[in-house]
């Protein structure tokens, strides 16, 4: 296991605006509409400002989500595409681990 550093614990705040416009830390629900489903989240990530989409069913991951859909939980960490460090969510709260992987670069 490589050796990591805990950076910090954000909250992770499911909202409805446009992937686009999310802001660092924030995460949108695809779809928006729950009838159909749950197909993943995009995740804006709270270091670098990038946002990864975070599949539910691809490579391991499972997303699960309390009744009101305000307590979101990653079975496995989501890496940002663009700084690549480690996003956790468990119970809607974010946490970042860094590795060697993790590029000092902002998005935005
Ligand atoms: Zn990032």
């Amino acid at each position: 296991m490589s050796e990591f550093y805990l950076l910090e614990v954000v909250a992770v705040r499911p909202t409805s605006k446009g992937p686009c416009k999310l802001e660092r830390g924030e995460m949108r629900r695809v779809s928006q509409d729950r009838r159909f489903g749950l197909v993943g989240y995009h995740v804006c990530c709270p270091r670098c400002g990038y946002v990864t989409v975070a599949l539910n069913g691809r490579d391991g991951m499972v997303i699960t989500e309390d009744e009101e859909g305000g307590a979101v939980t990653f079975s496995e960490p989501l890496r940002c595409l663009f700084c690549q460090i480690l996003i956790h969510v468990r119970d809607g709260l974010g946490t970042l681990e860094e590795d060697e992987h993790v590029r000092n670069v902002r998005y935005r």
